[in-house]
């Protein structure tokens, strides 16, 4: 059926599966996305080039070996395209469902054509692994005498705690919330990433024989001194500091009904998840919605809003309306700084840009009843400088009842930890961050330091990423050499070619 690998680009177009019809799907919270069946996968697969220099490679941050497990798709060789790519990626459930796919963005065939549908086809390995029974749990066969707490278990602390078990070590895991995950359960939503998803992958990690404790915050409940009783450290806690207007003199930004994005998302998935939720209602039912802040978590917050039946939907944002297509300056294979339309923009709202919120109005009981929005342009100073400025009577009033502040994240919640610890923060472009060498160790002897703590906020694959590096540093650190596979511009490589 495909006699030359290399030529499936000129005979294939790319496919993905329909998503389900917007009417439908808006109805419930499940996923929406489906698979391809095996003829129609291993065409996508087909249609890889098998370049010289794959510069996916250069994409991927996990250097995903993409050419290779093409290859054994299209050779309907499934369970070797699981080994390949489990090789490099931990967890390719949730890669293959939530990434941004940066590979597909510097796959060689997307200078003039479209480019090969890499993170379905990812998606579509990871669930016939899972399917066939492939996907078991994997102890490791002789234990060192070492003990490693990681504390959070977002998906650079998963990643992490299953190497360095795999390595031998013992790994307790520390958790504030009442489930493991960090924002692949609490943060992105059911309907783009099921939580089944993360439950199934953590009991592979708990049968390994990873030791998790949920509602356990250290600097809280657990004392920061008995994370000295441990031989290594490794702190996973995110960047969960939202960015919001309290700081920026805003009048009104106190006001009933202002709520940040993660508040509103996490409530949403308790309330599906049917626990108990402690704090004051927030739901968007029958309201007059404005989002703020136009990337991912607003977009989740748009699709959330309307799944719980909002009455009108609004996403403001502050930076201009990006291009539609790639500019002069930002060529292939970087990433294309363009408008993107997620599938929650797909469902319906507004989308502003460029404009700046000026002041939220109450309606006389201390809620928010409205928002009054002012056009900006965005231009360069002498000196080189992004700036903005008013657009003197563009002003708008927007009713709304609820808020929703997207506006990211500044920072981990590590006071705690540098005030015990000793370790120290770094500014980055976000704001603060934790300091760490080139071997993710913080300032603290023997404590590391990875994910979007160590990064500021960024994405699940980057945090699955920095979980295994940091793994094999710490593991070098302890024992003197490592095994685990380290990565470099062709892909991991262990010297033992074990699939970690
Ligand atoms: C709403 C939303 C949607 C997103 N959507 C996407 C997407 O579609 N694709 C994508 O690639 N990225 C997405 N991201 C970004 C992505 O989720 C993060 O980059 C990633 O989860 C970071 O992983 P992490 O392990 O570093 O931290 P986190 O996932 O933030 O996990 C940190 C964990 O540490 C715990 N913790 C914190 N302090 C303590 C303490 N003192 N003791 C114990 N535990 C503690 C927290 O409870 C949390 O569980 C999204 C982010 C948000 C907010
Ligand atoms: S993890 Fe993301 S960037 Fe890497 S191959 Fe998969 S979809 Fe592409």
């Amino acid at each position: 059926m495909f006699p030359e690998k290399e030529k499936g680009f000129l005979v294939f177009k790319r496919e993905l599966p329909p998503d389900e019809p917007v009417q439908e799907r808006i109805k419930h919270f499940k996923e929406f996305h489906h698979s391809l069946p095996d003829t129609k996968a291993r065409e996508q697969a087909y249609r890889c080039m098998n370049c010289g220099i794959p510069f996916c490679h250069y994409g991927c941050p996990l250097g995903n070996r993409i050419p290779d497990f093409n290859n054994a798709v299209k050779d309907k060789d499934w369970k070797t395209a699981l080994k390949i790519l489990h090789s490099t990626n931990n967890f390719p459930e949730f890669t293959g469902r939530v990434c941004p796919a940066p590979c597909e963005a510097s796959c060689v065939l997307s200078i003039n054509d479209e480019p090969v549908a890499i993170e379905q086809i990812e998606y579509e390995i990871a669930e016939r692994g899972w399917k066939n029974g492939w996907i078991k749990p994997e102890p490791p066969e002789v234990r060192t005498n070492k003990k490693i707490a990681i504390i959070g278990s977002g998906p650079a602390g998963l990643a992490a705690a299953q190497q360095l078990n795999r390595a031998g070590h013992n790994v307790e895991v520390f958790e504030r919330s009442d489930e493991p995950g960090g924002l692949l359960m609490y943060g992105i939503p059911g309907f783009k990433l099921d939580k089944n998803v993360v439950w199934r992958r953590i009991n592979q990690l708990i049968d390994e024989g990873i030791n998790f404790n949920c509602s356990a915050e250290v600097g809280k409940n657990i004392p920061i001194e008995k994370m000295l009783e441990y031989d290594a450290v490794l702190i996973t806690i995110g960047s969960t500091v939202a960015r919001t207007f309290k700081d920026m003199n805003v009048p009104g930004s106190n006001l009933k009904g202002i709520v940040t994005a993660m508040d509103f998302l996490t409530q949403s998935t308790q309330r599906l998840l049917g626990k108990y939720i402690s704090s004051e209602e927030i739901i968007a039912k029958d309201k007059n919605v404005v989002v703020i802040g136009g990337g991912d978590t607003g977009s989740d917050c748009i699709g959330t809003s309307i799944r719980q039946g909002c009455k009108s939907i609004i996403n403001l944002e502050l930076l201009p309306k990006p291009p539609a297509q790639r500019t002069g300056d930002n060529l292939w294979p970087q990433w294309p700084m363009i408008l993107r339309t997620s599938t929650s923009h797909q469902e319906g709202g507004e989308r502003i840009f460029s404009v700046l919120t000026k002041e939220f109005l109450s309606d006389n009981y201390g809620n928010v009843s409205a928002i009054k929005i002012i056009e900006i342009e965005w231009f360069t100073d002498e000196n080189g400088t992004r700036k903005f400025r008013e657009r003197p009577g563009t002003e708008k009033i927007l009713p709304c009842e609820l808020v929703i502040l997207a506006m990211g994240f500044i920072a981990p919640e590590a006071d705690a930890f540098v005030e015990n610890l000793g370790i120290e923060l770094v500014s980055t472009r976000f704001g603060k961050a934790i300091k760490t060498n080139e071997k993710y160790m913080t300032s603290k002897n023997g404590v590391f330091s990875a994910g979007d703590a160590r990064r500021g906020q960024s994405l699940v694959v980057w945090a699955i990423s920095e979980g295994r590096e940091s793994a094999r540093c710490i593991d070098e650190w302890l024992m003197g050499k490592s095994y685990l596979p380290s990565k470099n511009l062709f892909g991991y490589h262990s010297e033992k070619e074990k699939t970690y």
